[in-house]
């Protein structure tokens, strides 16, 4: 971290630590300093210069904002923290979420203006700073900032002004100010709304430079409040109040990312087709978020060493794919620390846990380090309301055991049990307190779960859910804070339940149908609603999504595609979902919502959206079968139920075809199917027995460049037809 030297409010400085009851010279600045943030209600009667009731009360608020100890002492850390450099406007209370936010623009294409620059810098190139952070909060999507001329009444105007600001007093430490949308403003009622820098007391910089500080990071910040966003208690966002000298900060965070969907939920989204990231992968895929809002994605290669690929610019295209060497046997888990920066676990050869970590947020990485461990399971991963990792595994007694870090960002405790006797990896989320929770299946196929009794805290005993599972727990949170868990039954259906209220009791077990042949994915980024993602018959991906925010259902979907592995879900930085899987060809394939305008429906009934002329064949028993190119690619079939009567429904036989495919009948009287994936190799799937269920799809390879075409030798054996690159015909 940087050394901070400069400080604000010198004044504070001279004030001695005071307990509670005392009175001290200069404490009565410490009051005005807790009423000007918005700790201390100018209303409420206090014994001006005394640590009375009052002022303690709003003292610990501050303490527990900024995450200091909670004392209700003025002591050297409360101190520290008054004099850092900060911005004007006031702090929420300490909420559930670590965003605040406070309202919405109705009209969400809004116009700015300049007005007075500042001479800290060259030329104009303030206004660039200011241009570049709004586009930074343009880029989240949902809000658009159009410039205009002073004179063409403005939303927004942007200034440098004396310290002594007649609209709002940027006096003694606050480096600036802005106000929140019309409906809940506290500076004006007015347009256009302020953003106002102070040029009278701070200086300011293009970059890092001592004791000046970087317009563009302070710029985003004060426009996160005029897009109404109100502080942040998380101290790497972007939101939080406080700011350093000779510091640039000009990236969004999960956390103002989150604050700024909440206000302006993502409209239901599209999804793209498949798309192939390749490699050869051994792994599930985990996903992780830079600090700058980038994904990365992990998975263990052929030679069993880690592998990873990056978003290159958030929400944009992709790298290469990257070693990170070592040789794991488990899948990877990945989390970030409190200051942003990513960290993976797997388990070694040794079977011992593993890790590294970026060594900066959005950085390079350390080698592996172990830490030591014999476990059997993969790992799961938490964040501590403080922001302590916390990871947890089985052992060889098939207990749950669980390390943490001692400091947020630092080293590790050891090895500790949390006992039971479970039967796969364990799930953690936190509850809407802070306090975390962990889920595993117990010898008798129940959920097992136990809570921190206070954040960060000590553990209850063991508590069992019920239920009987066939699959690893998923854990989201809904938007209101309950957390809700997921399960495959032993219908192989998708079985969940929730908690009635936040950080409290659960429901029972409820059935949301399907056939699963996976573990199951959640999603929870999108518009504030749950998304679950599982593999179905046919190796298809299907999702089914909360129609709104904590509440009901949609039916299952299926988004096409051919999986070998579990899915994943990752969040890009404008909350776009997009998922992720290994195909049959083991290479990684992704699909993502696309740009808003389209809705979900469509995708239960084909209702005659083809894109493709369909194929018939006829069934041994006479029963004829047809078989369509769906618009999500994928091959899709319906059939007579008996001979020249009533048809069955759609249903999708996964893929991802690029041309229509060619159908043939066995000389068992098998159906068979061919056709060209997007890897342009010849793919097939039949009938497992005449007249009955089907394959999954396989590939034979090679590289095609038609479609297929289809013959029958005498003998009755099947002969395929294609162009290959070359442009010759094979066969
Ligand atoms: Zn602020
Ligand atoms: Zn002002």
């Amino acid at each position: 971290m940087t050394e901070e030297k400069y400080r604000a409010a010198p004044y504070l400085a001279a004030v001695a630590d005071t307990a509670p009851g005392e009175r001290n010279v200069g404490f009565d600045k410490v009051q005005a300093y807790l009423e000007r943030f918005g700790y201390l209600r100018e209303s409420i009667v206090r014994e001006v210069g005394v640590l009375d009731d009052p002022t303690e009360g709003a003292l610990r608020k501050y303490q527990e904002f900024f995450e200091l100890p909670i004392t209700g002492i003025f002591d050297d850390a409360t101190r520290e923290s008054m004099m850092r450099p900060r911005c004007g406007l006031p702090d929420p209370q300490a909420g559930e979420l670590a965003f605040a936010t406070t309202c919405a623009w109705t009209d969400r294409t809004l116009t700015y203006a300049f007005d007075t620059g500042t001479d800290d810098v060259a030329g104009n190139a303030e206004f660039d700073a200011v241009r570049r952070a709004i586009q930074t909060w343009q880029n989240v999507g949902g809000l658009t900032f159009t410039e205009v001329a002073l004179g063409s009444s403005p939303d927004i105007r942007i200034g440098w002004r004396p310290a002594a600001d007649p609209d709002h007093s940027m006096v003694g430490g606050v480096l600036a100010h802005a106000d929140f949308p019309p409906g809940c403003s506290v500076v004006t009622n007015t347009l256009p709304k302020p953003v106002h820098f102070d040029d009278s007391e701070t200086v300011w910089s293009v970059g890092a430079a001592a004791n000046a500080f970087d317009i563009e990071t302070v710029a985003l910040h004060e426009f996160g409040h005029i897009v109404g966003l109100a502080h942040s208690s998380v101290p790497n966002a972007v939101m939080a109040p406080t700011v350093a000298s000779n510091f640039t900060k000009r990236a969004l965070t999960q956390d103002d990312t989150d604050g700024f969907r909440s206000l302006y939920p993502a409209a239901p989204q599209a999804w793209s087709g498949w798309n192939s990231l390749g490699g050869s992968l051994t792994s599930n895929i985990t996903v992780g978020t830079n600090a700058d809002g980038r994904m990365e994605i992990f998975a263990r290669g052929t030679d069993r060493a880690v592998w990873h690929r990056w978003q290159t610019a958030p929400s944009n295209g992709w790298s290469g794919w990257n070693s990170l060497g070592g040789v794991i046997t488990s899948d990877i888990s990945v989390a970030s620390n409190r200051d942003g920066r990513m960290e993976i676990f797997a388990r070694g050869t040794d079977n011992a846990l593993w890790h590294r970590w970026q060594t900066a947020p959005s950085n390079g990485w350390s080698g592996w380090n172990s830490l030591g461990g014999v476990i059997t399971s993969d790992i799961s991963v938490a964040s501590n309301r403080d922001g302590r990792m916390e990871i947890f595994a089985r052992g060889t007694d098939n207990a749950l055991w669980h390390r943490w870090q001692t400091a947020p960002n630092s080293g590790w405790s050891g090895w500790n049990s949390l006992g039971g006797v479970i039967t796969g990896p364990a799930a953690s989320g936190r509850n809407a307190d802070g306090r975390l929770e962990v889920f595993a299946r117990g010898t008798d196929g129940a959920v097992w779960h136990r809570w921190q009794t206070a954040p960060g805290s000590g553990w209850s005993g063991w508590h069992s859910l019920g239920g009987v599972i066939t699959s690893e727990i998923a854990v989201g949170n809904n938007a209101d804070g309950r957390m809700e868990i997921f399960a495959r039954g032993t219908d192989n259906a998708l079985w969940h339940m929730w908690q009635t209220a936040p950080s409290t009791g659960w429901s029972g077990w409820q059935s949301l149908g399907g056939i699963l042949t996976s573990n199951i994915a959640v999603g929870s980024k999108a518009a504030g609603r749950l998304e679950v993602f599982v593999r179905g018959t046919a190796n298809a991906l299907w999702h089914m999504w909360q129609t709104a925010p904590s509440t009901g259902w949609s039916g299952w979907q299926s988004l096409g595609g051919i999986l070998t592995s579990n899915i994943t879900v990752g969040n890009n930085a404008d909350g776009r979902l997009e998922v992720f899987v290994r195909g049959t060809d083991n290479a990684l394939w992704h699909m993502w919502q696309t740009a808003p305008s389209t809705g979900w429906s469509g995708w239960q009934s084909l209702g005659g959206i083809l894109t493709a002329d369909g194929a018939l064949g006829r069934n041994k028993t006479g029963r004829l079968e047809v078989f369509v190119r769906g618009t999500d690619n994928a091959l899709w079939h319906m059939w007579q139920t008996a001979p020249s009567t009533g048809w069955s429904g759609w249903q999708s036989l996964g893929g991802i075809l690029t041309a229509d495919g060619a159908l043939g009948r066995n000389k068992t009287g098998r159906l068979e199917v061919f056709v060209r994936g997007t890897d342009n190799a010849l793919w097939h799937m039949w009938q497992t027995a005449p007249s009955n269920g089907w394959s999954g799809w396989q590939s034979l390879g090679g590289i095609l460049t038609s479609d297929v075409a289809l013959g029958r030798n005498k003998t009755g054996r099947l002969e395929v037809f294609v162009r290959g690159t070359d442009n010759a015909l094979w066969h």
